[in-house]
């Protein structure tokens, strides 16, 4: 017997991020949305924990302790009494390192997976907790679809949108490390002296993801890590331009990249963007994909 559990890549729309914390983390204001591109977390009865991994990214992923599925697999494991004598296999298509939760869907899919493989029928809330404690992405790789992620971005509220928006990421030649984003965001604004405001979501930002208009969306989508991604990776600056200049309504670097994401109006537009992408040699390969979508689903 196995469970499959389909989870999707993530969108940051808006990343608002505050000054370090004593702790280190960052407060953000964060307007996740899911988007088309799916791992699939095959898990199935096995003697240990042991875990698999396929896809064009798949030796970038570690297959020991410290792959968030695994984490997750123990997580409910341990929280319910049992141990994770569970066979976990990745189908992976998010790409890795790339500023779009591929870690976090996985676990979000794993702790779906076991949930359902060992029947415990933990609630919604349960789950959630677990997926926070894994971390800050993974609340939101279980519910997807529009939220508002507040605290470290776990604490979500979901958001209600109109209508689907048509997105193009551009992969890049290598991956960015989340954390060394995050430092180079607190480097930035010390050499800046500058005070950081609180963050907080934009009004304008939630009423065009309500509207379901791409025009509104793009004029208000933000990033904060951007200059800090562009810092560590100057080359994702040619990236930009070439999807501005394809006709993409905005472009920006998703989540801490450095995969860039282009809105587009239409799925045609989406596809000419694409293409236009594609061709301009700035990047290493280039997907299309929609969202809102469904977060960790049983298949
Ligand atoms: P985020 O958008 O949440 O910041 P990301 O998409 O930039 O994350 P991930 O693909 O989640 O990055 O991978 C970040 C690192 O996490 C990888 O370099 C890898 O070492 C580790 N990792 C742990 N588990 C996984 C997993 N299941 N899939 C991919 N990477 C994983």
């Amino acid at each position: 017997m196995s469970v499959t559990v389909r989870v999707p890549a993530k969108v940051n729309v808006q990343l608002a991020v505050g000054a370090a914390r004593p702790d280190g983390f960052h407060d953000l204001a964060n307007v996740f949305l899911a988007v088309g591109l799916f791992d699939e977390v095959t898990v199935t009865p096995a003697a240990g924990l042991r875990i698999t991994c396929e896809g064009p990214d798949a030796a970038q992923v570690p297959l020991d302790g410290t792959n968030l599925a695994a984490r997750a697999a123990v997580a409910l494991a341990e929280r319910y009494g049992r141990t994770p004598d569970v066979h976990i296999h990745i189908a992976k298509d998010i790409p890795v390192a790339g500023g779009m939760a591929g870690g976090s869907a996985d676990g979000a899919g794993a702790l779906v997976a076991c949930d359902e493989l060992w029947g415990i029928g933990a609630s919604r809330v349960e789950l959630l907790d677990i997926c926070a404690e894994l971390g800050s992405d993974v609340p939101f790789s279980l519910v997807g679809g529009a939220a508002l992620g507040v605290g470290r971005g776990e604490k979500l509220t979901v958001l209600e949108t109109g209508g689907d928006f048509h997105w193009v990421f551009a992969m890049a030649e290598r991956g960015l490390s989340t954390p060394a984003v995050f430092r180079e965001f607190d480097r930035l604004v010390a050499v800046a002296d500058s005070e950081v405001p609180p963050p907080v979501a934009s009004a304008g930002l939630l009423d065009a993801l309500a509207s379901g208009d791409p025009d509104a969306l793009a004029v208000s989508v933000s990033n904060d890590l951007q200059p800090a991604a562009l810092s560590l990776f100057p080359a994702l600056a040619d990236t930009l331009a070439a999807g501005r200049a394809a006709g993409a309504l905005t472009a920006l670097v998703s989540g801490s990249g450095p995969t860039t994401a282009f809105l587009a109006r239409d799925a045609g537009a989406a596809r000419q963007v694409a293409e236009a992408l594609a061709a301009s040699g700035t990047c290493r390969s280039v997907r299309v994909a929609a969202g809102p979508v469904p977060g960790a689903s049983v298949l």
